[in-house]
């Protein structure tokens, strides 16, 4: 029987095309493990203990296995022009930034260089007193949207008992502030986002500060989480914010207002908001899997209890 190779190929196309697919799922697996997404974690300032949380927050996306992390730490307070003349991080180099700084400007080219970095199409992560940061760099603010300022800067945003974003006008209404330290229930309010699907509708955060009557412009802003800040505890009565992004040229930024201590990282709902949060601004994608063992509403849980 004489070869012909258009009906040799017609019979083998099955397993040609299973083979195919093992072979890309191979691929593709190890691709996943060998291509980690490189992520920057910015401290050297901030009036929370950046040295006790900077460790965490690298733990925590090394321990994913999705991540590879350097840490930049900038020139302490006051330190002259000359240090401040080698602080110059290339933003470039990595799939998403992490900041864990609250502290004095940066010089003109680093601020630009974010600027450039997040527009083209990097991603931003903020984690709590970071959006403290820099009250006078309006691009900044615009990336963030809501900062920890007073009533006089902008508007607040809150959401009421319908679902509904409420914004209130500057000088009307509570500036930034917080209520004593304690456990409270995180709510998702967008179950579609890649981020939040697959995680529970509510669950109980573990002890941390729960900020409310953040101002800033609150453009293009997609809450992704709030969390009742109850009277009883110092608050507002309100839902206040505590995850939201923001588009910024061809790139994104993600906060989480949660993370003041350590002890507050360990929340394994935080720890995986922070991570899909940052795997997302990186890739536009979620691979990262939500935890089996996850908080309820009446139970926090801290990733050191939960292996
Ligand atoms: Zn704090």
């Amino acid at each position: 029987m004489r070869y012909k190779p258009e009906q040799r190929g017609t019979a083998n196309g099955p397993v040609v095309q299973i083979l195919t697919a093992i072979v890309a799922i191979v691929i593709g697996s190890s691709t996943w493990a060998d291509d980690p997404i490189r992520v920057l974690i910015v401290d050297g300032q901030n009036n929370h203990d950046w040295r006790k949380t900077t460790p965490v927050l690298k733990a925590c996306f090394e321990g994913t296995g999705r991540f590879k992390v350097d840490v930049v730490t900038s020139p302490e307070q006051n330190k002259p022009a000359e240090d401040w003349n080698a602080f110059r991080p290339k933003f470039s180099d990595y799939g998403a930034v992490v900041s864990n700084y609250n502290g004095q400007a940066w010089p003109e080219p680093v601020q630009k260089s974010l600027e450039q970095y997040v527009s083209n199409g990097g991603g931003l992560v903020i984690v709590h007193a970071a959006n403290n940061a820099f009250p006078e760099w309006t691009e900044y603010n615009k990336m963030i949207g809501l900062g920890w300022r007073g009533p006089d800067y902008g508007d607040r945003v809150t959401v009421d008992k319908d679902g509904k974003v409420v914004r209130t006008e500057k000088n009307q209404g509570p500036g930034a502030g917080h209520g004593a330290q304690h456990e409270f229930v995180v709510i998702v309010r967008d179950r579609q986002h890649p981020v939040m699907a697959g995680l529970p509708t509510e669950w109980l955060h573990t002890k941390d500060e729960l900020y409310h009557g953040q101002r800033g412009p609150a453009a293009n802003m997609n809450i992704l989480a709030t969390a009742y800040s109850a009277k009883s505890s110092d608050g507002t009565g309100e839902n206040e914010p505590m995850v939201w992004w923001i588009p910024y040229g061809k790139g994104k930024v993600f906060t989480t207002l949660m993370g003041h201590g350590d002890y507050s990282m360990k929340c394994v709902g935080f720890q995986s908001i922070v991570t899909r949060g940052t795997e997302w601004v990186a890739t536009g994608k979620v691979t990262l899997p939500v935890p089996q063992k996850f908080p309820t509403p009446d139970a926090s849980l801290s990733a050191a209890e939960s292996k």
